[in-house]
């Protein structure tokens, strides 16, 4: 039956399956691509034989703790092997690829990502959820700003709008100042891209161009690749500088999209648990967490994509559970989407520290322009960390006090003392894609 507009859900049986249904579709999955792997792929029965695990010791839910967490390092290495480039971790006979794509680099070598039609079905479905959920109908035309390349995300996005049945304006090539004037010209009503470019694009077009943001009447924002749409006060600054939703997302090269935000805005991500397992684990013990509002790190597993599968995949990522959502979806809710990085979340001076933190409240001084810089170094044997900010040209504030205010608001909200310094209003970088605002510049990193 085709899809009415009004239609509230993508696909209204499994995005409102009961809990224990859903539980049951999920381990009938998991137990499915386990099979599949260990079967296909050198890389999974490696690892696997190695801890002594078999895909039929999976009898019981509780047992997929046992299945061993894959990481990304396992892939750099299965992919040195031969057949270049994806080696062990291929499923597939290398003729049934059909799609190429690469990991960002930020963490380190990237690693390839091959898909077969079928996955790129599967991805465009996927996606779909996420469109839906956000208001994105055929009436819809969308703007996607960036040049595609390697990277996944403006194709799957692309690819998914398609299916939903909006109209697509690819804008690579262009620089911001003409993105913005070819939005204006069509009338493009939604746009997907990172936060960064999100303030990037209201920002030029306020100075370069002179017009207000709002008079494009955007729609809707579909955010993702980095941090900030999940971070209320940074949501807010991009919601009235278009005057716009901005909805959130989570999505991984080597997992899938996994994570949206639905209308409802319910101060979280539901987890698309119809095609994936997301577990919370204790960062230490590797635990299952299964109750609300205890931080843990993120373990996703893919269920149906099959050329390079997914399975208890270290995402590296933190969240913790948090209430049902009122939309009626029973897909479970990440509560404050994703809060930061494992690896990121660091001990400075003995204290355990997030640099998500500083986000919030440089968002919240409206006398701060939304670039920052955070660094974190040693000088004379002592850890000193550092905040690079603009202050606004029209702010008459003074420097100290505008100082004192947020070394104040940073101690409240970290327990740590900072070092503030004034960058000349645009001067800090205004990246386009993924940005690293927080740089640990120890010799010897410690980890919390
Ligand atoms: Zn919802």
């Amino acid at each position: 039956m085709p899809k009415k507009e009004t239609d509230k859900y993508w696909d209204p049986v499994l995005e409102t399956l009961p809990p224990k249904k859903m539980k049951d579709l999920q381990f009938k999955k998991f137990k499915r691509i386990v099979e599949w792997a260990y079967l296909h792929s050198k890389l999974y029965r490696r690892l696997y034989d190695d801890a002594g695990f078999k895909p039929e010791d999976l009898q019981r839910w509780e047992d997929i703790s046992r299945v061993p967490i894959v990481q990304k390092e396992d892939y750099r290495q299965a992919q040195a092997k031969d057949p270049w480039p994806y080696g062990d971790s291929l499923c597939v006979p290398l003729d049934d690829v059909t799609e190429y794509h690469q990991t960002s680099g930020t963490t380190g070598q990237p690693v390839y990502q091959p898909d077969t039609w079928q996955d790129w079905e599967w991805w465009a479905e996927t996606w779909a959820y996420i469109l839906w959920a956000q208001g994105f109908r055929k009436s819809d035309r969308v703007f996607i700003p960036f040049g595609y390349n390697v990277a996944m995300a403006s194709w799957a996005s692309h690819y998914a709008c398609e299916k939903v049945g909006c109209e697509v304006v690819p804008g690579g090539i262009l620089n911001t100042e003409e993105r913005l004037l070819k939005i204006k010209e069509l009338k493009a009503n939604a746009i997907m891209a990172t936060p960064s470019y999100i303030i990037k694009m209201a920002e030029t077009c306020k100075k370069k161009l002179n017009i207000d943001p709002r008079e494009l009447n955007i729609k809707k924002i579909l955010c993702a690749g980095e941090p900030g749409a999940n971070i209320p006060l940074t949501k807010k600054r991009m919601e009235d500088a278009w005057n716009t939703k901005v909805y959130d997302n989570a999505m991984a090269t080597e997992v899938g999209g996994w994570g949206f935000e639905c209308t409802s805005q319910p101060g979280g991500l539901h987890v698309n648990e119809a095609f994936f397992l997301v577990e919370l684990v204790d960062i230490d013990t590797g635990d299952p967490i299964e109750e609300l509002h205890i931080p843990g790190k993120i373990v996703i597993t893919t269920f149906d994509r099959y050329a390079q599968p997914c399975i208890r995949f270290d995402t590296k990522d933190i969240s913790m559970w948090g209430k049902p959502c009122e939309c009626g979806r029973t897909f479970r809710i990440l509560k404050g989407g994703v809060h930061g990085r494992a690896d990121h979340i660091t001990k400075i001076k003995g204290v355990l520290f997030n640099p998500l933190s500083v986000e919030e409240v440089v968002r919240s001084t409206p006398e701060l322009a939304d670039e920052y810089l955070l660094e974190v170094k040693e000088e004379d044997a002592a850890e000193v960390l550092i905040l690079k900010v603009e202050k606004r040209p029209e702010v008459s504030l003074s420097r100290e006090a505008l100082e004192h205010n947020l070394a104040r608001q940073l101690r409240l909200k970290t327990n740590l003392a900072f070092r503030i310094e004034f960058e000349e209003y645009g001067t800090l970088l205004r990246p386009e894609v993924k940005v690293q605002r927080f740089k640990d510049l120890r010799l010897k990193k410690v980890r919390g």
